[in-house]
Formats: C-alpha cells, structure tokens, sequence
C-alpha cells in the first residue's frame, strides 16, 4: 500500500482543458434568446422524427417517401420544434435530402425569429443513409488499424459527404468500451480500451468539426454516444442494467469524452439504460455535475431515442411522461429527441409555468443549442449547394475507403504460410457470409437492420465475387452450405470440396444492431460450427474468414482451420479487402481491438488483475483465443534496443521510451507499434497492464525504424478509492513487442 505517499495529481477530471465560447457568437446568442418566448425556447428543444413529418396511410409512411405540409406547419408554425432526425425507412438519394431540408428549412425560417432547423443523421461510418455514399468498416474494424489518420480521415469524408446533403449534424462516432462481448452494439465501438477508444474518437471528432471547432460547409457537428456507461450491459443484452461503481465508471467509461470534449465535441447523445438503478437520463450527478461542471461541456446533450417517455414507460421512475420530462430536464437533457410528438413541448411549458423547471435551467438549454447552430454556421448557410460537393462518392473517397479497410483486416492463424494462397489454386467458397454485402456492411447500413445492403450494395464485391475476380472464376466453386443457423446442402459443399485445393470457409453474422441483435450464447450457432466440422472432414484445408460484428466462439473449430482471417464488418469494399489479403496483394496488418475470448463465460479483457491470471488460477485464469492486439503479417517484426531516457521519472517530468522495429521478413509491411505499461503496486489492485501509447508504421524489407512514446506522471494514473486521479510514486514496467524495461516514478 503506497497511500501515504500518494501524488495527487489533480481532481478526477480537472485535466480537462476548457473549450472556451466564442464572445461574437455569444453576443448574438443574449441578443436572440432575449427575444424568445416561453414556447419558442421548448419548441428549440425539441427534436422529432422525420417520419412523423411524413404522409402515411393507415400508419404507414407512403413510398416514394414525401413530406405532408400540414405536419410540417403543425411542427413548425405551432410547436417551432429546433430539430429533426433521421430517415424515416431506407436511404435516399442526394437529391431528395436536398429537397427535404429545403422545404423544412423553409418552415423554420418563416418562423418569427427565423432559427434555422438543425437536422440530425445516423451517419455512423459514412454518410450510410444517403444512397452512393462511402459506406467505411465499422469502429469495431477501424479500431483494428490502429491508425488515427485513418479514423480522422473517415470523419472527414463522412462530414463532407453528410454535408452535400445539407445536414450539419451526425450522431456519431460512439465512444462506449467495448468490453462486454455479448452487446450487439460492440461493433459500433473502438474495442475494450479505454486510450484506443479516446485516441481513434477524438481523431474522429476532428475529421468531422474541423480545425477550427466552428464549422465551415464542409464539417458537421460530431455527437459523442452514449454518454456514459452504456456498454456494459450485466446479460449482454441491450438497454438492461449495468452496475458500474464510480471508480470505475471514471477509470474506464469517462476518460474518452473527456478527451473528446476537451478536443471541442459539440454534443452528446446519453446512455439509453441504468447504471446502478438510475436511468442515465434522470442522472444529474452524471448529466451535470460530471459533464457540464467537471467537463465544462460547453454543447449541448440530445437524449436518445425515447428516452424521456421512457424513464416511465420502460424504467418506471416516474409515474407519466410530464414528470419524466421535468426528471430528464433538471438532470441536465438539453434537447429531447423526443420524437414521434409534441407533448415534450406541451409538458415543460407546462412545468416552467408551475416551477417546477425553472426558466434558468431553459434558457441555459437554449444557449447551448443555439451556440452549437451558430457554430456550424446554419445561421448563415442554412442550406448547402450541392454542387459545392463533387468529391462525393469520388474515386479519393473510394480509395480511402479501401486503404482503411486494408489496414483492418487482422490476420489471427497462419498455420505452414498456407497464406497467401498461391495462384491458380482451386478454391471452394462456402459458408453463409460468402456472398452477402449484409455481413460485410452490418448495422447502420442504409436502413437502420442493414436488412437491404444485398440490393443496395449490388455494385460492390462480395467475398465470393471479389475471389472470383481475383483468382479467376474458372478456379473459384462456390456453396453455400449453411446459413447463419440452419445446414443447407452439405453433401454438395463436401463434393465440391473434394475437388478444391483448398477451402475458403466464411462464417460469422447477419446484419443486425441494437435490441434486435440480442443473443442468448456468444458461442457461434452451432449449424456453422457443425457445417466446419463437415468441411474439415475432407481432409483439405480450411482458411476460414470470419465476418461478424462481435468476437463470436469458435474455439471448438479453430483447430480445424489452418489459417483464420478476422474482417469484422469492413463495410463495402469488404470483400476486395478479403480476396486481396488471401492473394497477398494486401499484407495484413490489423491487431485485435478486443479480447477474442474462448469460452463463454471468460468475458475477461486483456487490464484484468492478477487474480485473474493463470497464474493465480490455472484452470479457468485469463487464456483467450487470441488477446487485445494480436495480429499476424506475411512479414516478420523485430523489435530491439527499448531505451528509456532516465529510469527515474518525476512529476513535470517527460519520459522518453524509444525501440527499434525491423522488417525481417521478405515483403514491406505495417505494424502497429503498442506500448503497454504495468503500475506493479497500487493502492487500488493494478491491472496487469495499460495501453498508453500506439504508433502505426510502414517499412520495407530490411528497414528499421525507430518508435519514440513520451510519458508524464498522468499519462500513469489512475483514479483512487477517494475518486481521485493519482499517480503513485513506485515501480513500472515498460512492455513493447515482447521487450520490458523498469523505471520508478518519484514525487521527491
Ligand atoms: C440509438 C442511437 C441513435 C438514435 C437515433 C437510438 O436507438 O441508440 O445510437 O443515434 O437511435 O437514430
């Protein structure tokens, strides 16, 4: 125990740089809210779904999907809502986004005081409900590269392709950890750490925002979900309760906005379920003392679907929706996605008449609101030229699409070299993820389940059809074999099999996210692991390449595969990205951004404590499948000379930890460079070791390079059982690519 001699580095969060607001916009700001009413101030608050702005017929939106000018006026005219969100169904083109913000900006702005609406889009990896738009891999597999260039790079694309359709505002990136391997949201996440996630998500924010923070007409608002705790469902199942005591809530959950915000995020979109029995939403102490007082948030927070009504409907703290609506509001909610009515309106003009929300706590709402609208210059540019945007689904955007999904793909077996595959080779292409775009593009695709990618995304490759390209369709068989959870004809795959050189075995997941991709076993559904079996009773071997949103088990058929591919939901170039890998085109260089696990109830990340070693328990301690990091490539890495600038490390002191990193092998590669570090003794149990530092590196044969990491006293802390961010003096380890150095970290 080191308690005594515990530096304090600062309060749990005051790290945090504040984003200071700009006087001009302030100005204008006092000036407009000073002539707002009651109901003008709600109605900015209020955010609705475009598809209660829709004609319908017997409760069904009309296709070709075409605004209903009573609705709209009623929204507008009547209730002079500040938001709308979302589709409304499946993706539609530029064109009609264009015209549909048009004609709703058209009613904002006729409006007395002509605010202009702002609109909020899912654009989660690309401008997805825009047809055309770049689809990107998903987090989950852009986490696997390692490479904040690229992540910033996909913010960018998205913002300028978002942008084109005159929307100013994406509900993205997500920043929950993702450590709970069950969530069927894990793959919207950057993985389990907490400085992985923080690092791609603040890179990410700035491809949207910028460098200037205030938008031009090419960036968008970023959103920052869930705000906060979200990911780690006790079952596994979405929306159902967590358990995170404070400690660790800060440890691991809060670090990520903080930096992100502290980078200028403009807003935030909160945790839909409870932690610890409160409902995120009616959480104060998170909503307002952690975000906007500790964090000096300066945007705004936008609830998540629902989730006022909720707080009766579902979590049953309250006993009708106009008193959730003053919980959510005095917990800090800005603006409520509300989104199928106006009676979010109607409650809060209603509690601010009768006290029971005070007119402050409204007014400090709008201010944020509106500063975020001036900040993306709606105000200004209320509409955006489309023809502003050539580079729109351009061949650049293309190719950077391809370039990230290239560096995703993580190599996890490779058993004799038997990749790449030579030319010439025959190959069977089986399984139930071998010819679909669904598995390749998951959720969030353009509709909300992915359900349509196979007819939306018909001009991109799948697996199947980019193998066939790549090696000759004449050397390329094909059976489905299985699907997801059930055998097809199995014979048919084994005949064909026979006659192949080697099996090209793709498995994994459909499309799916949020409630509806809840599952009762991680193991993968047993038809796959029965149709595995089958083929490796043929006696020619298997490559098997997994597509799946969530490290589903396959420790019962990993012996059987001789190599095994990870390509997570690397989105619409998913399928080259596959083929090229097998040819070798493409030299993987992914790592793993979770932890694969073996066995179903072994959810452990790779910062677990000692006592959950092997070590300490042999028979069921920390043993993977595969850990957090780990990928292989066609070359080989040397790492040598680690080098630490002094083994002593003082408060306001820089560490400077270097290593040497040689390409061994015969072909150029890139290599994800991880510096790990282990605190040895703590006051609270230290996990057995912390990501702090990653570099992403390309070299030739024979080169070497040579990777500096600078660390600080804070870049070693941890918060403490009094909630505190500390840096204890005492012993650490340093470890790179199997390399380990000591220093000791001394207050005087
Ligand atoms: C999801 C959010 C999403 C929102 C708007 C919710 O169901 O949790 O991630 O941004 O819907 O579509």
């Amino acid at each position: 125990m080191k308690t005594l001699m515990t530096a304090l580095i600062l309060g749990a969060t005051s790290l945090q740089a504040q984003v200071l607001p700009n006087a001009a916009i302030e100005k204008k700001i006092d000036a407009l809210l000073s002539k707002m009413t009651l109901e003008e101030k709600v109605g900015q608050m209020t955010q609705i779904t475009i598809e209660s702005l829709l004609k319908t017929q017997d409760g069904k939106v009309i296709l070709p999907m075409t605004l209903d000018p009573q609705k709209v006026d009623v929204a507008f005219s009547k209730y002079k809502i500040g938001s709308v969100l979302n589709i409304g169904g499946d993706a539609i083109t530029r064109d009609a986004w264009q015209k549909r913000i048009e004609i709703l900006q058209k009613a904002a702005l006729a409006q007395r005081l002509k605010i202009p609406m702002m609109y909020g889009v899912d654009a989660i990896r690309g401008n997805n409900y825009t047809l055309d738009a770049v689809m990107f891999p998903q987090q989950i597999a852009q986490a696997a590269s390692f490479n904040r260039e690229h992540a910033f790079r996909v913010g960018e694309i998205a913002a300028y392709e978002t942008r084109a359709t005159s929307v100013p505002w994406v509900f993205s990136p997500v920043l929950d950890l993702g450590r709970q391997a069950a969530w069927p949201r894990i793959w919207e996440t950057y993985g389990e750490d907490p400085y992985l996630v923080a690092e791609l998500g603040t890179a990410t924010v700035k491809g949207f925002q910028g460098p200037n923070l205030v938008t031009d007409k090419f960036h968008v608002a970023a959103c920052l979900k869930h705000y906060m705790g979200y990911s780690m469902p006790l079952s596994g199942h979405d929306r159902t309760p967590a358990w995170i005591p404070e400690r660790e809530l800060r440890e691991y959950f809060l670090p990520q906005f903080a930096h992100a915000i502290e980078n200028g995020a403009k807003t935030v979109m909160v945790n839909s379920a409870e932690i610890n029995g409160v409902p995120v939403h009616a959480s104060k102490h998170i909503l307002t003392d952690i975000l906007k007082d500790e964090l000096h948030f300066q945007g705004f927070a936008v609830s998540d679907w629902q989730d006022i009504q909720y707080l009766h409907l579902r979590h049953r703290i309250t006993k009708d929706n106009k008193e959730s609506t003053m919980v959510a509001v005095n917990a800090g909610i800005d603006m409520s996605m509300v989104p199928f009515d106006f009676t979010f309106c109607d409650d809060l003009i209603a509690l601010v008449k009768e006290g029971k929300v005070s007119e402050a706590r409204i007014d400090d709402a709008v201010r944020r609101i509106l500063r975020v609208k001036y900040e993306v210059n709606l105000f200004d540019e209320p509409l955006n030229n489309p023809k502003d945007y050539p580079l729109f689904n351009g061949k650049a955007h293309h190719q950077a699409n391809y370039d990230l999904a290239a560096e995703c793909i993580t190599l996890l077996k490779n058993q004799n070299n038997i990749l790449p595959l030579k030319q010439g080779s025959k190959i069977l292409v089986t399984g139930p993820t071998a010819n679909t775009m669904r598995s390749l593009n998951g959720g969030w695709a353009r509709n909300w389940q992915g359900t349509n990618s196979d007819e939306t995304e018909k001009n991109h490759n799948t697996i199947l059809e980019a193998i066939q390209q790549t090696f000759g369709a004449q050397n390329v068989a094909y059976e489905a074999g299985a699907d997801f959870s059930k055998l097809l004809d199995v014979d048919k795959a084994i005949a064909s099999a026979k006659n192949s050189d080697v099996i090209v075995l793709c498995l994994g997941e459909n499309s799916y996210t949020e409630n509806p991709g809840n599952i009762g076993d991680l193991n993968l559904d047993k038809a796959q692991i029965e149709f595995a079996e089958a083929m490796a009773k043929t006696g020619k071997p298997i490559v098997l390449v997994l597509a799946e949103g969530r490290p589903r088990i396959i420790s019962a058929i990993e012996p059987l595969a001789s190599a095994v591919l990870q390509s997570y939901l690397l989105g619409n170039e998913g399928g080259n990205v596959v083929a090229h890998t097998l040819s070798g085109k493409i030299n993987p260089s992914g790592k793993l951004p979770y932890t694969y696990p073996r066995a179903a109830n072994s959810l452990i990340n790779y910062y677990h404590k000692y006592t959950e070693t092997k070590a300490y328990d042999e028979a069921a301690g920390y043993d993977p499948q595969w850990e957090f990091g780990f990928g292989l490539s066609y070359t080989s890495f040397e790492y040598k000379n680690l080098k630490l600038s002094n083994n002593i490390l003082k408060p306001n002191e820089t560490l400077t930890i270097s290593v040497d990193v040689s390409n061994t092998g015969a072909r150029e590669g890139k290599e994800a460079v991880l510096l790990y570090v282990s605190d040895l003794i703590a006051s609270v149990t230290p996990e057995v070791k912390r990501l702090r530092g990653f570099e992403k590196i390309a070299l030739k044969v024979d080169e070497t390079k040579t990777v500096s990491f600078t660390l600080q006293a804070k870049d070693l802390s941890f918060i403490n059982s009094a909630l505190e961010r500390v840096t204890e003096p005492g012993d650490f380890e340093v470890k790179i690519g199997g390399l380990k150095a000591d220093f000791v970290y001394k207050t005087e």
